[in-house]
């Protein structure tokens, strides 16, 4: 069968789609076991189709039954206390606006300070951190009503209460509002979901300044003699970041998205304290630095409301925008924390 490129529909091959609608009906309870994908059955993409692109690492939380982000190094709050508790989920993964599957709604978005996934505008929203869900600067999500995937579970569902987007096949939730959560008014949606267990990926970010949404944290034009280059703020710059966890969930490396062996490196041997940290490449023709873990190792700091400070190691420096200038292309470097805007930053999942 073949259809038209602009439903951006994802071609399944007859059989494998029977197979997937069986297991759709068969698969109950959200972070329940979910059928091995048998060889054959795999989604066939055919030539002219547009492939569609998904957010992996989104977990069901067994206290809440919210549906939430788990690569975020920043960790999550759960309603019930503490962070949201992904043990026993399956691993979910969101489609975009940008490659939606058939029969999905969008303006669904990503909360900084909760990691969970609500519906519309925050103004109506209840955030289990405090005040309302944050949805600045998320990516927009498209979430499926129909079987998006082979393995795919329905029964998630809309709170009107809270507007997230929680599992409605259990008897028990807490809600950020009070009580549980109501499906009431709800729609039907249906996650692509993989088994478990397995642990949380490597995941991509864009690395956005408080200076505002145009301003991140990208790269110089250019390399320098002795590395891939250096990173700067960029303005209106597309640069996405692949975090590479060495300690989930607390400790990873900064690389290039498009070429992931040239890593962020903090020049703590340079003779000049405010040196920007440097792109190392460790491929032919560029200087491989030590590779420690002092120079290559990250972690954040909350700053509240999903604002963090990116440290080194040893929390001793964090990222700053050289002399605070918020101009394109400014150097980004190794600082004390000394509170300024220029050391704040919100660390965004992307596809
Ligand atoms: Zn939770
Ligand atoms: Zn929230
Ligand atoms: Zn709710």
């Amino acid at each position: 069968m073949r259809m038209p490129v602009a439903q951006f529909v994802v071609l399944v091959h007859v059989d494998a789609l029977a197979i997937a609608l069986a297991r759709l009906a068969s698969v109950s309870g959200g972070g329940a076991k979910v059928p091995e994908c048998r060889k054959g059955t795999a989604v066939r993409l055919d030539r002219g189709t547009r492939m569609t692109t998904t957010q992996n690492n989104w977990r069901w939380c067994r206290k809440c039954q919210a549906l939430h982000y788990a690569a975020h190094p920043l960790g999550s709050v759960c309603p019930a206390g503490g962070g949201h508790d992904a043990a026993g989920s399956g691993h979910y993964s969101l489609f975009t606006v940008a490659s939606p599957p058939a029969n999905a709604q969008g303006n669904w978005r990503w909360c900084a300070k909760c990691q969970g996934v609500f519906y519309g505008e925050a103004a109506a929203s209840v955030c289990p951190a405090g005040g309302q869900h944050d949805r600045w600067w998320s990516l927009e999500y498209a979430m499926p009503t129909a079987a998006p995937t082979p393995q795919s579970q329905s029964d998630w569902r809309w709170c009107r209460k809270c507007q997230g987007l929680f599992y409605g096949g259990s008897p028990t939730s807490v809600c950020p509002a009070g009580g549980a959560h109501s499906k009431e008014g709800s729609g039907n949606y249906v996650l692509s979901v993989a088994d478990g267990p397995g642990s949380v990926q490597n995941a991509l970010f864009r690395i956005v300044s408080a200076y505002g949404p145009t301003w991140v944290l990208g790269e110089s034009d250019g390399r320098t003699m002795y590395t891939a280059g250096h990173v700067a703020l960029r303005a209106n710059h597309d640069h996405k970041w692949l975090l590479k966890w060495v300690s989930y969930p607390t400790t990873f490396k900064l690389a290039r998205a498009a070429s992931a062996h040239i890593e962020l490196y903090w020049p703590f041997s340079s003779a000049v304290d405010y040196a920007p940290l440097i792109l190392n490449a460790k491929s032919p023709g560029y200087e491989a630095f030590p590779d420690n873990p002092d120079s290559l190792h990250f972690e954040v700091d909350p700053l509240g409301d999903g604002w963090v400070a990116i440290n080194n190691r040893s929390h001793s420096k964090v990222l700053d925008v050289w002399r605070a200038e918020a101009r394109d292309g400014c150097p980004v470097i190794a600082w004390p924390w000394n509170e300024g805007t220029n050391q704040r930053w919100r660390m965004v999942p992307v596809a």
